[in-house]
Order: structure tokens, then C-alpha cells, then sequence
């Protein structure tokens, strides 16, 4: 039977949850959102859930940080560390933790984006794979999107992308989870948005000509939407270019 206690507990879009920490081994409660109350105002061509500053957006939950050692990580991250990386990275923050700051609870916009700034230091730091690193820069930029910042946006787009493509080239992705096409449909979508329209027709080709293209029509029906898109994109900053001098001269 359901007490009224569940019943109130059900109804916050909050919950807590218990996890350890890949780094010191101790555990920590932290806040996510419960799916229901998931509601982004658009899903864009690169995946992306947008969501306005003060909407219950899950990506502000995305990082968890460890209040005991500072380290921020995903659940996309390694769960087994190397003794000595473990070592040096402990070594690396000791000292450094900013205890006057408390991400287990709920998070402000400021907050989130501070939590994905420590997650891309630590990824970097453990040389985590490029696939989660893009990860984390992708969904930064999208928290950009939503709050209006382009030219952040651009910049964490930037870094997802060049990411994705060190993925796709050391096949440091797991293609049960992600399939490649995905990944390659990704980087020609990031490169379109980015304006590198030569590079997005490039990627969005190797997609429609994929081997397990069949399997996954879904993208190689986006890369030929997309693909469309990135030629006349293409074509108006070209004629934008032939305008602007008569504009000038005017
Ligand atoms: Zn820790």
C-alpha cells in the first residue's frame, strides 16, 4: 500500500540518488529528475533536448561531482580506474577541492555548467575515451542553446565534434550502445552547424553509404535531410558573399 509520504515523494520532479564515486570509493547522494517531469521545449537535428534556463532540465543533473574529493564524472565514465592513474589523479586535486560548494543538491544554470567544465577537466586529466568527452561537450552546448549563448555553443560544438571524430578513428565507442552511422551522422550534423559544409557533406555521404545502413534507416534518412540542408546553406553564404561588396558600394 502507498502512504501518503510515496505519494509526496512522487510528485517532486528531484529525487536522490546513492552513487560511489570512481575516484575515492565513497559513496554520495546526489539529484536527478525523475522522466516525467522531462519536457524540453524541442529536440534538435544533432539530438540535442533544449531546454530554457529555469526548466527541470535533466543535463543540469548530467555530471555527478563527489563532495568528498572533487571528482566530477558521468555514467558513461570507465568504472574500473588503473592504480596508477587513480594515483596520480588524487595527487593531481589533493588540496585543490572548493568545499564551499555543494553540487549534490539542486542546480542553477551557473551550477550545471561549472559541474560539465569539471567533468571535461577530469576526463582530460584520466584520458577518459573521446566518445565520452564529446558526450560532455555536446550536451554543454546544447545547456548554451537553450540559454542563447551561441558563441559557447559554438565553442563546446567545436570541441564534441573534433571528439566525435577521434572516436569514430580509434573506434573507442561501444557499437552495441552507439552504432557508428550514429556517430558519423553526428559529426556531419555538428560540422553543418558549425558552418563546415564541405566536411558535412562528407560525413552525411559516408552515412548514406554506410554497410548497416539498411539496419538504420533513421539516420541515413536524417544525413540526406540534413544534407539538403548543408548545400543550401552553402549556397546563401555564397551569394551572401557576392551581395555584400554592392551592398557596401551602395
Ligand atoms: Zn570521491
Amino acid at each position: 500500500m502507498m502512504d501518503k509520504k510515496d505519494i509526496t515523494e512522487k510528485l517532486e520532479p528531484l529525487y536522490d540518488k546513492k552513487v560511489e564515486c570512481l575516484l575515492c570509493g565513497q559513496e554520495f547522494v546526489t539529484k536527478k529528475i525523475r522522466s516525467r517531469f522531462i519536457k524540453p521545449r524541442k529536440v534538435d537535428s544533432d539530438f540535442g533536448q533544449i531546454f530554457e534556463q529555469d526548466d527541470n532540465s535533466p543535463l543540469f543533473y548530467y555530471v555527478m561531482v563527489c563532495p568528498h574529493c572533487g571528482f566530477s564524472f558521468t555514467e558513461d565514465f570507465s568504472k574500473i580506474m588503473a592504480q596508477n592513474v587513480r594515483k596520480k589523479t588524487l595527487e593531481e586535486i589533493s588540496g585543490k577541492m572548493d568545499h564551499s560548494k555543494d553540487f549534490c543538491g539542486e542546480r542553477d544554470y551557473q551550477m550545471a555548467v561549472r559541474t560539465f567544465k569539471l567533468a571535461i577537466y577530469f576526463a582530460q586529466l584520466i584520458k577518459e575515451k573521446h566518445v565520452v568527452l564529446a558526450r560532455i561537450c555536446h550536451r554543454l552546448a546544447w545547456i548554451y542553446r537553450g540559454a542563447g549563448i551561441a558563441e559557447e555553443e559554438m565553442r563546446f560544438m567545436n570541441l564534441a565534434c573534433t571528439e566525435y571524430e577521434q572516436s569514430f578513428l580509434y573506434t573507442d565507442f561501444n557499437p552495441e550502445l552507439t552504432p557508428e552511422i550514429q556517430i558519423l551522422y553526428l559529426i556531419g550534423e555538428l560540422n553543418r552547424r558549425l558552418g563546415k559544409y564541405n566536411e558535412a557533406v562528407k560525413y552525411f555521404s559516408t552515412v548514406s553509404e554506410h554497410p548497416d545502413k539498411s539496419r538504420y534507416m533513421k539516420y541515413v534518412n536524417m544525413a540526406r535531410n540534413q544534407w539538403s540542408e548543408a548545400v543550401q546553406e552553402y549556397r546563401e553564404s555564397k551569394n551572401k558573399q557576392q551581395i555584400q561588396p554592392n551592398v557596401k558600394s551602395e
